[in-house]
């Protein structure tokens, strides 16, 4: 089955997760994306992902992602947030991290960690093909 990832940035981390996503693009291809709206566009139009867009996160985005995961329908979460700005969804935020906390869902807030799960999950897909899974 193809990993199931969703992709979250603040909007001082969209360059980061634009230039993070570009690294493992030909692995993010094989994948099933979802992501917060302005995320998520900027992945369609730049880089060409195929990415299901949820609401912006100041509009629930961040909720809708939460939901989906909840369902057991997110592996990771990849969520670059930005640490020095306020944000008015934070209820959200925390919302969708607690979401993690509570299913046990590899949730990454900044890049080390988002290099991590990513690469581990990359890894994991290549096992998986090198078998014929
Ligand atoms: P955005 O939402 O991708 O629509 O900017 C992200 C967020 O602020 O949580």
């Amino acid at each position: 089955m193809k990993p199931r990832i969703a992709l979250i940035a603040h909007d001082q981390k969209k360059d980061d997760m634009i230039t993070l996503a570009a690294e493992y693009i030909d692995f993010l291809r094989g994948c099933q994306l979802s992501a917060t709206g302005t995320t998520g566009g900027r992945l369609a139009n730049e880089l060409g992902l195929t990415v299901d867009r949820k609401h912006s996160g100041p509009f629930g985005g961040d909720l809708q992602i939460g939901a989906q995961l909840v369902n057991g329908l997110i592996d990771a979460v990849i969520f670059l947030r930005d640490p020095m700005t306020p944000q008015p969804h934070e209820p959200d935020i925390n919302a969708l991290v607690r979401a993690c906390d509570v299913h046990n869902v590899a949730c990454a807030t900044n890049l080390a960690s988002a290099h991590l799960v990513l690469s581990q999950l990359q890894a994991q897909a290549r096992k998986d093909h090198s078998k014929g899974a």
